[in-house]
């Protein structure tokens, strides 16, 4: 992409708007613009990147067994009337009459549409187990949208499904999803903590919510030091095996980790002060069991081995990608800007040409950028006639992995200057090594 022919409407000032810096750097880095309060365009620096957070997460869900469909944001009152929570949900619910008098309402979550197309073909436990996942916008009308895409009223989200004859087997699809969570944050390079969470009236301890440390997180939470050096299970994790989904769970929730609603001062206090980590988190997952709550007031019910109707079990799984990105930036981030991890960044290169108009320049940079184009590397060329500082600060700011920097008198020797943005280490090499050293 050049540049010259992209929409990058980079803020030169920080805007006033913006109490926290990711939400700062996405609107300097030209990736959203606010619409209405807590509504927000994602222009395409930031739709980029949400772009290649649902691939991961799509990716991960996919491996995990998950099946993707794709539901209306518009949902009708009466479907929540079944569930009882069309009453219950309160004002986070954005409810819309259509012209025939027809309530209906912006899906904020989706459990009982879920639910009605689960009973609407599904008659047999032999069809079980059975997820069913979607990526769609939700609206709820939060009371207080701050922060950007963090709290918006209009946000992303993956909101998974399980059906399950009985509750071991909900147990296991809760596993999957847990272990599914694990890889897909950690491949978009951040580190996730599992932490209880409340189970409500359903009890038991299977929820939890996935929360990155953050000092501008809007919970307290509190973990056990242990968290912060173990490792992901990898690709070859077998989804079907489910002890080996069991122990990985298992590892992953014997250290203490709680948010402050489920803190438990006796068993924190026990700790040995170097250990403890009490920090505030950005909730990004959250994963629970249910059991039957919607599948018995909505009579999603499948005969069982033995012939009688039995209520399905269930579980939710959701990821905001919206929140994720901000998230990312507040844990990726310099006094430059934005550091991105090369997984989910909007390009992988910045190739700088600090002479348009200078041959040597232009001839370099257009055979790097062609070239690495074949390789399949995406890369931004800034072509622009700017000032060199400028193209600088930009590129710093949007924060792609790497940058290519050809200079009139690097290009006449045939250099060209790389330097890696997390580090700051630059490098001079050849230009035909370019290609090679950034892919
Ligand atoms: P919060 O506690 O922050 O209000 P929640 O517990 O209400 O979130 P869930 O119902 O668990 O959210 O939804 C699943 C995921 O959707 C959350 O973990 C979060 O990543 C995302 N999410 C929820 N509300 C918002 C929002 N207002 N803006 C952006 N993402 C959101
Ligand atoms: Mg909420
Ligand atoms: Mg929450
Ligand atoms: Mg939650």
């Amino acid at each position: 992409m050049r540049l010259s022919r992209y929409f990058l409407p980079i803020l030169k000032e920080n805007p006033k708007e913006a109490e926290i810096v990711s939400h700062r750097l996405m609107l300097r880095a030209g990736m959203i613009r606010q619409q209405a309060a807590g509504i927000y365009s994602f222009l395409p620096m930031g739709k980029r990147v949400l772009d290649k957070v649902c691939a991961i997460i799509r990716e991960e869900q996919n491996r995990s067994g998950a099946v993707e469909l794709l539901m209306p944001t518009i949902q009708s009152a009466d479907l929540w009337r079944e569930s009882g929570r069309y009453e219950a949900y309160g004002k986070e619910m954005l409810r819309i009459e259509d012209r025939h008098e027809r309530e209906l309402l912006f899906g904020p979550t989706n459990e009982e549409m879920v639910t009605d197309i689960f009973r609407s073909s599904i008659r047999s436990y032999k069809d079980l187990p059975l997820n069913l996942y979607h990526i769609q916008w939700k609206f709820r009308d939060e009371v207080r949208p701050r922060f950007g895409v963090m709290r918006s009223r209009e946000f992303l989200m993956k909101d998974a499904y399980s059906f399950d004859l009985d509750f071991e087997s909900a147990q296991t699809a809760y596993h999957r999803m847990f272990v599914a969570y694990l890889r897909t944050f950690n491949r978009c390079g951040v580190k996730v903590i599992p932490m209880r969470a409340d189970t409500g009236p359903i009890g038991g301890d299977l929820s939890h919510e996935f929360i990155i440390l953050a000092s501008t997180g809007e919970s307290e939470v509190f973990c056990h030091r242990d968290f912060l050096a173990m490792s992901v299970p990898g690709a070859d994790v077998n989804f079907a095996d489910a002890a080996e989904l069991a122990a990985i769970v298992k590892d992953w929730t014997t250290p203490y980790a709680a948010t402050d609603e489920m803190h438990d001062t006796a068993l924190w206090d026990g700790l040995p002060d170097a250990d403890k980590v009490a920090a505030r988190g950005i909730e990004v997952g959250h994963i629970f069991y249910f059991g039957t709550k919607y599948s018995e007031p909505m009579n999603a019910v499948v005969t069982g081995p033995e012939g009688k109707d039995i209520p399905v079990h269930m579980g939710s799984y959701g990821i905001g990608p919206s929140r994720l990105i901000a998230a990312i930036i507040e844990a990726s981030h310099d006094e430059a800007g934005i550091i991105w991890p090369r997984s989910v960044a909007p390009f992988d290169v910045g190739l700088i040409n600090m002479k348009p108009g200078d041959a040597d320049c232009d001839a370099a940079c257009e055979t790097i950028y062609a070239e690495l184009e074949k390789a399949g590397v995406d890369v931004l060329y800034d072509d622009q006639d700017t000032r060199a500082g400028a193209k600088f600060a930009t590129m710093d700011l949007i924060g792609l992995p790497m940058q290519v920097i050809v200079g009139p008198r690097g290009a006449k020797a045939g250099e060209a200057e790389v330097k890696v943005r997390a580090t700051g280490e630059r490098e001079t090499i050849p230009l035909a090594s370019v290609v090679a050293r950034v892919t």
